[in-house]
């Protein structure tokens, strides 16, 4: 068994684009660099928001980009057994409690305001929300820095099950990132608020968090995340190398010309050698023409 692994963690509903494979890039050089296994798992469970062929697509686009994983591919769609029994453990301390209101009513406020904390809600067409009480998340992360969050302002007491069955995403990852063979993980900057809800539901669930650095986030002139809702273009597949290169610029390292045509498996040899946290670039996005 692995320990300590970093991971890349997407969810199959589109192609790789460039946004993605920055991501993937660095933390594979950031658990090379350390001497740790880089893992693959595929964050799967909101079924319908799947694509059908895309897990495989983005494998070979991993592959074709010199990003060899160390071990089977995980999906969480496998691991729903360890999200029901993380449930189970926080109901039967009394943390758990159902909510039936419209996404609408919420949506509207800054935080859930608790409204049916205390309303003995029975299962039917219900989420499922986790007391917050007034416990503040506190995790130094590697980029950005010390954070500190207080939950009841931030999200209030937030959704671990959704009223459509689907297990949330928050305490999926809180579980499958806390668990001992994850030791780092290293993901794009619109993910750090959610690690607060992540590192409070691990603290909860007795698991040890992982380090994490947030990367820049690849943006386009409107200033929208690269992501399948904005419209990022796939990868072109003809030239990997170039699209190597162009994303480790991106992540602050200096050109290598010595490498040029040598393939992305020495590209990226080399490019691990020079790799370090403290060189990304000290913004939260970057725009890309
Ligand atoms: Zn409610």
């Amino acid at each position: 068994m692995t320990r300590g692994a970093g991971r890349f963690a997407p969810s199959p509903t589109g192609p790789l684009h460039l946004g993605s494979l920055l991501a993937a890039t660095a933390s594979y050089l950031d658990a090379r660099i350390h001497g740790v296994a880089w893992l693959i798992r595929f964050d799967d469970l909101d079924a319908p928001r799947n694509q059908p062929g895309a897990e495989d697509h983005i494998l070979r686009a991993l592959e074709a980009h010199g990003l060899r994983w160390d071990a089977s591919i995980i999906r969480q769609s496998e691991n729903v057994d360890a999200y029901e029994a993380a449930l189970t453990d926080l109901a039967n301390r009394g943390l758990l409690f159902y909510c039936n209101c419209s996404r609408r009513s919420v949506a509207q406020k800054p935080f859930y305001p608790g409204t049916c904390r205390h309303r003995k809600l029975v299962t039917a067409d219900c989420a499922v929300r986790i007391l917050v009480d007034d416990a503040v998340a506190e995790f130094d992360d590697m980029v950005r820095g010390f954070q500190q969050e207080s939950l009841a302002r931030t999200s209030g007491d937030f959704i671990v099950r959704r009223r459509d069955g689907i297990i949330a995403y928050q305490l999926a990852t809180a579980v499958d990132d806390g668990a001992p063979e994850i030791g780092r993980v290293i993901r794009g900057n619109d993910l750090l608020g959610t690690t607060g809800r992540q590192t409070f539901l691990m603290s909860k669930l007795g698991l040890q968090p992982p380090l994490y650095g947030h990367i820049p986030v690849l943006v386009n002139a409107a200033g929208q995340k690269l992501s399948k809702q904005s419209h990022a273009e796939p990868l072109h597949a003809e030239d990997p190398e170039a699209n190597l290169r162009r994303v480790l610029s991106y992540l602050g390292l200096p050109e290598d010309t010595e490498s040029t045509g040598c393939g992305c498996e020495v590209v990226l040899e080399r490019a691990a050698e020079s790799w370090f946290l403290a060189r990304l670039p000290d913004t939260e996005a970057i725009e890309i023409p």
